[in-house]
């Protein structure tokens, strides 16, 4: 264990706020250490591993699809991509997608699309694109997305920024509308914040966006990168509100936690603005890419994850706040997504004293615990996880 550390001190940047625990293998809900000690994992791969640690169905699509071809060079037509489209598209609705490797990239593109609509469709002047982005949000690192992030370690020193973006209070429609000028074309939004702290707009901020965008003829553009995919107990998180963007943005969990692979989604003439050539990237949408992504996709479907993410996240908050813990502030969540709020910032503190306990969750700032449970968990494992939670968090 300290080998690796060191070397990674040496030759990496390690992150000084993670936890001691250096993981080796995984299975299912849990990961075991150096020393073989096993956790049950609510990193979840910040939500990308919603279809559980290694599933032999992906892991073997993977490992076929290897064999057989893995990538074919930019702008070249392979067989595996025009089904994967399909059933992506079939199973959000949307008219076609964009395939890409992170989220960020993901969302770069999403970026792109309004910027084009807005010159060819809009009429906004040349260069003079702006969108809406909000407080807290965490679309990415790329130098764009860390220029309009929320999270002042991703954009520290790390400017200049490049205009076209405007910034309201999340979970404000109010503010939104009062900050879309006249050459605004389009709103960004996480339906859910996750890196800000799991915070849920009140009810009615989401449909409230949709109109605003109808009447200002905006495009909307959701980022479900974490939400999406049945984490919050709903296929994507913008339909707890009953609403459809004109884009969205997936990531994480479409690949299972094995691969990389994103995808920006859109109606057929939002996509048709993307000309062949105008977004490339030597990865995106490789053989092996809509392989695992494709089998992910599959695994959601036939393992009813959205539905097991509604129910047993249904259950799993009801006895999250009626835990006896008098220091938590607040239990939130929705479907299998959940935090705790903590009256003092020992959010770090109780992150370790839970893997003591073998049960691993993330710090969100000073004060708030994050639970993202691979969704393919049980009854008995949450039991589990609840009887660790009560007894770190009592005293
Ligand atoms: N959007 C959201 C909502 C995210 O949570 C993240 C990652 N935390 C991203 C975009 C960026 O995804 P990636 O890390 O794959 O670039």
């Amino acid at each position: 264990g300290r080998q690796l550390m060191e070397q990674e001190e040496r030759y990496g940047i390690p992150d000084p706020r993670g936890l001691e625990q250096v993981f080796l293998r995984a299975d299912g809900v849990y990961l075991w250490d150096l020393q073989g000690n096993r956790f049950m994992d609510f990193l979840g791969g910040d939500g990308a591993v919603s279809q559980g640690h290694n599933h032999t169905r992906i892991a073997a699509s993977m490992v076929e699809q290897c064999l057989r071809l893995s990538l074919v060079t930019q702008g070249v037509r392979h067989a595996r991509l025009p089904p994967y489209l399909e059933k992506l598209c079939t199973l959000t609705g949307f008219g076609a997608a964009l395939p890409m490797n992170t989220g960020a990239e993901a969302v770069e593109v999403a970026i792109k699309a309004a910027r084009r609509w807005a010159y060819r469709v809009k009429g906004v002047a040349p260069g003079r694109a702006e969108i809406l982005v909000f407080t807290g949000n965490a679309h990415g690192q790329t130098t764009t997305l860390a220029g309009l992030s929320g999270d002042p370690d991703a954009a520290d020193d790390f400017g200049p920024f490049g205009a076209g973006f405007r910034m309201a209070a999340f979970g404000d429609a109010v503010a939104a509308a009062e900050a879309v000028g006249p050459a605004t074309c389009a709103i960004l939004v996480e339906p859910i914040q996750g890196r800000a702290g799991l915070r849920i707009p009140p009810r009615g901020f989401l449909r409230s966006l949709r109109e605003l965008c109808d009447r200002r003829g905006l495009l909307l553009l959701a980022d479900e990168v974490q939400c999406g995919l049945g984490r919050t107990g709903k296929l994507f998180a913008f339909e707890h509100e009953g609403i459809r963007p004109d884009g969205a943005i997936l990531g994480k969990a479409l690949s299972g936690g094995f691969y990389p692979a994103s995808a920006f989604l859109a109606s057929r003439e939002i996509m048709d603005l993307l000309t062949p050539g105008s977004h490339r990237s030597t990865f995106a949408g490789n053989p092996l890419a809509c392989a695992v992504a494709s089998a992910a996709l599959d695994v959601l479907a036939e393992e009813h994850l959205v539905d097991r993410s509604a129910e047993l996240g249904a259950y799993f908050l009801a006895r999250l706040r009626s835990m006896e813990c008098p220091r938590v502030r607040e239990a939130r969540g929705l479907g299998l997504w959940a935090a705790l709020e903590l009256r003092e910032p020992a959010a770090r503190a109780a992150c370790e004293a839970l893997a003591r306990e073998g049960l691993l969750a993330q710090a969100l700032g000073d004060s708030i615990l994050a639970l993202t449970p691979p969704l393919i968990i049980t009854r008995e494992q949450l039991d589990w996880s609840l009887e660790r939670l009560e007894r770190v968090l009592a005293h």
